[in-house]
């Protein structure tokens, strides 16, 4: 996207609405800029005011007048000048934190609304550093643009107009001189743009292999990996180091450049000012106030030079959380309401390809009846995880149709669809929250008393009365204080409590030990019970139950 769009959308989408409170620091801004230029103002009234003192008893009380007039002028303009600064830095940061949080609130409903596919080829990590660090780099950017585009152009404008009131023929001499400075500086700053991006990108490579290789902390201990591990780690920061080592350098020729300007800018007011003090052109009170003007404007004219670099690593930023935003959601809303379905499904001629072409479904057909259980076995990699995720719709077959209840599954709405489905996987997913909270996952607004009886009928009460606090023990990402077998019950529990007529069971006792699979495929048949339920599993023998096996091979169905 070209960055004037990206900018234009950026306001479209997070600015406008927050139009009243830029407003009011606009008029902060304008409060600060004008006290500012008021300081240079003082300055010339104050030189010439000395420059024209006398002896003299009179002049002595003159001077003395003057100076008990200007004291307070001088404070009120301090305090107006500190009253703004205050309000203006606090409504511009309110202002960016307000846009950053409803970007990380889009990219994340449009992370889960994405295709299901997408969201799992990308490593988690390098999702993550788009709502961390490239939302930090926009936020940062935001506060910078918006300040120094208002607060500083302001200033630097009303000093403008003290110094042409001064001076206009110095002034204008140096408005012809200063801009020419900038051509470098717009030049390094169209550069930074692609190495900002590559900083960025190197971030989400390397919290995606913090989080893999703190993840795999077991793997990495038992295989003493550590070595290796530090060795990869270390890479990625050097690497990250020397990305923004180059974006640094980019930055830091830009202040020099600018201060060597302004250097030029000083000495030659004053050459040229001597010049005309003497030929009578100007006061010395003109050319002390041009100067303090032209040293009070360098430091916002430096940061307006490097905003164009700020700018341009803000729109690196801006583009990837845009990227994420403007995922397609694959499969659309039907508009059919499913209420309780009976629970018949068939899977007519259906096949289905992943984005990478890899075809994983072909021509597959299935009827199951309402109530009936039926596995599907068969070599890994033939289809089986791919044909349950197609009843959710985490994507939609290619060819052929899936049926509910007889009507393609697409016309439903996904909220009722999902709703009349549990599913429990081999990897059993558990939420920071208590154990009660992640059991209630399966039905929101679930009672205590139900996610009791859940939890009991899941043959999960006995262990998680015995835990430390019971039902409100806090779980952790991973669980890993809990065996497979008692997370394993807890997923039950949430699909006991879901109470759906379509159970879908993926590999559910296939990660378990022969004991506790047993106890867990005894709490499942009860789960079973009055649902149909489509079962997948690679081992024959964790079919037990159902009332018919099927081989899913080659992306086709065959009855076994
Ligand atoms: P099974 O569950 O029987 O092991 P799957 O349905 O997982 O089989 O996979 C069927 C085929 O689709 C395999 O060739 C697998 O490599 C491929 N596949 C599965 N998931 C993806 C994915 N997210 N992207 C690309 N190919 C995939």
């Amino acid at each position: 996207m070209a960055k004037t769009s990206l900018s234009k959308r950026l306001w479209r989408e997070e600015l406008v609405g927050q139009l009243p409170t830029l407003s009011l620091a606009f008029v902060f801004m304008v409060a600060l800029a004008a006290a500012t230029a008021a300081y240079a103002v003082l300055t010339k009234l104050v030189i010439d005011r000395l420059d024209g003192l006398e002896s003299g008893v009179d002049a002595v009380e003159a001077a003395l007048g003057f100076a008990t007039s200007i004291a307070p002028v001088l404070i009120l303009i301090t305090l107006v000048s500190g009253l703004a600064m205050y309000g203006q830095r606090i409504l511009s940061n309110k202002l960016a934190l307000n846009a950053v949080a409803s970007l990380q609130k889009r990219m994340f409903a449009s992370a889960h609304a994405g295709f299901f596919a997408d969201m799992t080829a990308e490593p988690t990590g390098t999702l993550v550093s788009r709502f961390v660090s490239d939302v930090g780099v926009v936020s940062n950017t935001l506060i910078r643009v918006i300040t120094n585009l208002f607060k500083d152009v302001l200033t630097v404008l009303f000093l403008l107009a003290t110094m042409l009131w001064f001076d206009w023929q110095l002034s204008l001499l140096i408005l012809l001189v200063y801009p020419l400075a900038f051509w470098p500086v717009i030049a390094i700053g169209n550069r930074l743009r692609g190495r900002a991006k590559d900083v960025q990108v190197k971030v989400g490579d390397i919290t995606s292999d913090l989080t893999e290789s703190f993840k795999g902390a077991r793997l990495v201990k038992t295989y003493r990996l550590e070595d290796r591990e530090t060795e990869r780690l270390g890479q990625s920061f050097d690497e990250r180091i020397r990305l923004m080592l180059r974006v640094v350098s980019d930055k830091a020729k830009v202040d020099p450049i600018l201060e060597v300007v302004g250097g030029l800018a000083v000495a030659g007011i004053i050459v040229f000012g001597i010049y005309r003090v003497i030929g009578g052109a100007s006061t010395v009170g003109d050319i002390g106030g041009v100067l303090v003007a032209i040293i009070t404007a360098a430091p916002r004219v430096r940061a307006l030079g490097t905003l164009g670099t700020v700018y341009q690593e803000g729109l690196a930023s801006l583009e990837r959380i845009y990227a994420l935003i403007d995922r397609k959601a694959e499969v659309e809303s039907g508009t059919e309401e499913l209420g309780r379905a009976t629970g018949a499904v068939e899977f007519r001629d259906v096949s289905f390809a992943y984005p990478d072409g890899t075809q994983a479904l072909n021509g597959a057909s299935l009827t199951i009846k309402s109530g009936e259980t039926v596995a599907l076995v068969g070599p890994s990699g033939g289809g089986k995880s791919t044909l349950l995720n197609l009843l959710p719709r985490l994507f939609d077959p290619d060819a052929g149709e899936v049926r509910i209840d007889g009507q393609d599954i697409r016309e439903f709405t996904l909220e009722s669809l999902r709703r009349n489905m549990a599913l429990v996987s081999q990897h059993v997913t558990l939420f920071s929250d208590t154990v009660a909270a992640n059991i209630a996952l399966g039905r929101e607004g679930a009672t205590r008393d139900e996610i009791i009886a859940a939890a009991k009928a899941a043959d999960a009460d006995v262990f998680i009365s015995g835990l430390e606090q019971g039902y409100d023990t806090m779980l952790s990402e991973d669980g890993q204080s809990l065996s497979g077998g008692q997370r394993q019950r807890i997923a039950i529990a949430r699909a006991i409590l879901r109470d759906a007529p379509i159970l879908l069971l993926d590999e559910a006792t296939s990660a378990l030990d022969p004991a506790t699979q047993e106890a867990v495929t005894q709490a499942l048949s009860k789960l079973r019970e009055g649902r149909t339920t489509l079962m997948v599993s690679h081992r024959v023998e964790a079919t037990a139950g159902a009332d018919r096996i099927l081989r899913v091979e080659n992306g086709q169905i065959f009855e076994d």
